[in-house]
């Protein structure tokens, strides 16, 4: 530990998962953390909201990459179960086609090729060849991509990945087409890439490392929810010395000269020797005057991860008919990414995802009664209200009752919807985006916004807008990034 970084005063805004990692590994070697959030609680998209016995997670729940987060924890001298069981879920998930008709994505990829080739035996051999593709891109990935800072074109040239250009050039949509014809098995291999939040036309193919996540390491639940997560990541931080405060929303970071020196909150002036937020790289931008890295303009002309209409639903007793997690594809998947990203407009036959996690977690409800969380994608910029918000949600209860055969509607006993608006009241959300910006070919890597302001030296960026993009896993490898930059490069660190 040097003695030297106690002086060094860190200021971070937003605690999300990126800030949560940044101030763990800097309160690590001793600077001293402080994390400002403007909300009520820490973790940001992964808030909780507890009403009437029932317990949500109001944003991600599907732990995918559970090698990330032990990478973390073993950081700092833990292990995931000292925080949380986690149970490796079967199926992984259920997608729905129509009625009484889906596909359960079981836990292993040999169950997983087996199901595919029941439905299309001309699919097993360029599936396992796929799988085999996935599985190398995600190592070299993992190893060689994912935890570099972005800012030299130079960090992304290794060995293997020189060989996997091409694979930068095809779309992941090409690619999942030479494997089979069955339009609901194609559905499921592009499925994970919507994580990254691009259409998987736009996906370069070396993002496939995203179904090796989901088929070769499988889907898992963290007890009690996602917000362990967070819990387990406040705990590591506060040991360490990091102080939190929420409802502390900062409404201007002041400088002098090319240093940033202040935070300036609605309620105090905090001195920083560095500032780092993990809010949306957008409207930290807004707080910086003109000392911003990026114009209104620029942000315009991005491609964003979609938006989301949400839904946290308590219902008296359980459907039989669903898994943990259920996709809806029962409807046409081409038109509604369409409707999010080409012409921007509510959807009008969405896709949907259905989660009810209480089906592997008790806890969640009162006895007798369970939890549902419904999203729909949707574009950002869209004007949504609370009329809009019912009348999707009429859509995914019809839709439930004509897939599954099971009322839902009448069993409903709380419902709380959340949308467009609310991510930009509640998140500072750039255009309302859910889970930041894409990871298109032209949004990968250094091309993505710089950690760095331009012109304070001293001011940084993490989160899901910077590298290396939308996503749990990855905000927390945004938020080593950053500190691993901040101790190898800045005059103190
Ligand atoms: C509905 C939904 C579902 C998702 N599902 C999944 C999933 O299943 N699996 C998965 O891996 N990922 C999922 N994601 C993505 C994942 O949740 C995010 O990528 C990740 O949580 C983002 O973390 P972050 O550190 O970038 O910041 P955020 O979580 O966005 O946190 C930023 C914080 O900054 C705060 N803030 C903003 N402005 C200020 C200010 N002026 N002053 C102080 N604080 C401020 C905000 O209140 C917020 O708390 C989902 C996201 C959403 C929204």
């Amino acid at each position: 530990m040097k003695k030297t970084n106690k002086l060094k005063r860190v200021v971070i805004i937003g605690s999300g998962f990126s800030s949560l990692t940044v101030s763990c590994y800097l309160a690590k070697v001793g600077y001293n953390v402080i994390v400002l959030e403007k909300n009520e609680q820490i973790g940001g998209r992964a808030s909780i909201l507890k009403k009437n016995g029932f317990t949500f997670d109001m944003g991600p729940s599907w732990y995918w990459m559970p090698d990330i987060f032990e990478k973390f924890y073993q950081d700092f001298g833990y292990t995931t179960n000292d925080f949380y069981q986690l149970k490796k879920l079967n199926p992984a998930y259920r997608v729905y086609f129509g009625k009484n008709d889906f596909i359960d994505i079981e836990d292993t990829p040999e169950k997983i090729v087996k199901t595919f080739s029941q439905i299309d035996k001309s699919c097993e051999k360029p599936l396992k060849r796929f799988l085999n593709e996935a599985e190398q891109n995600y190592q070299i990935s993992m190893k060689d991509l994912v935890y570099q800072p972005g800012i030299n074109i130079t960090e992304l040239i290794t060995k293997e990945t020189i060989k996997k250009l091409p694979l930068f050039v095809k779309n992941i949509a090409s690619e999942v087409k030479k494997i089979t014809q069955d339009e609901r098995l194609r559905s499921i291999l592009e499925f994970p890439v919507l994580f990254l939040g691009a259409k998987p036309q736009n996906t370069p193919a070396f993002y496939n490392f995203m179904n090796h996540a989901d088929f070769g390491l499988g889907t898992w639940y963290p007890e009690e929810g996602m917000h362990s997560v967070v819990k387990a990541m406040q705990k590591i931080a506060t040991e360490l010395g990091v102080t939190f405060k929420t409802n502390e929303e900062v409404i201007e970071i002041k400088s002098n000269k090319d240093i940033a020196n202040q935070v300036v909150t609605r309620k105090e002036t905090y001195p920083a020797d560095y500032v780092i937020s993990g809010a949306d790289y957008a409207h930290t931008d807004t707080l910086l005057g003109e000392n911003q890295n990026y114009s209104a303009d620029y942000w315009k002309k991005k491609t964003f991860a979609p938006s989301s209409l949400l839904y946290y639903i308590g219902f008296k007793g359980a459907l039989q008919n669903v898994a943990h997690h259920n996709l809806f594809f029962d409807t046409d998947f081409k038109k509604h990414t369409e409707e999010i990203y080409d012409q921007p407009q509510f959807p009008e036959n969405p896709l949907f995802y259905a989660n009810f996690p209480s089906k592997s977690d008790k806890r969640l409800a009162p006895e007798g009664y369970s939890t549902a969380f419904f999203l729909i994608p949707t574009a950002v910029d869209l004007d949504d209200n609370a009329k809009i918000h019912q009348h999707y949600l009429n859509i995914i209860l019809d839709r439930i009752e004509q897939n599954t055969g099971e009322n839902l509607r009448d069993k409903i006993v709380y419902q709380k919807s959340f949308g467009v608006n609310d991510f930009k009241n509640r998140y500072h959300s750039c255009r309302g985006n859910a889970y930041g910006l894409a990871n298109t070919l032209l949004q990968t890597s250094v091309l993505r916004p710089k950690i760095r302001n331009k012109k304070l030296k001293n001011v940084f960026y993490t989160g899901q807008l910077t590298v290396p993009g939308p996503g749990v896993p990855p905000a927390i490898i945004s938020g080593k990034i950053v500190s691993d930059y901040i101790i190898k490069n800045t005059p103190n660190g």
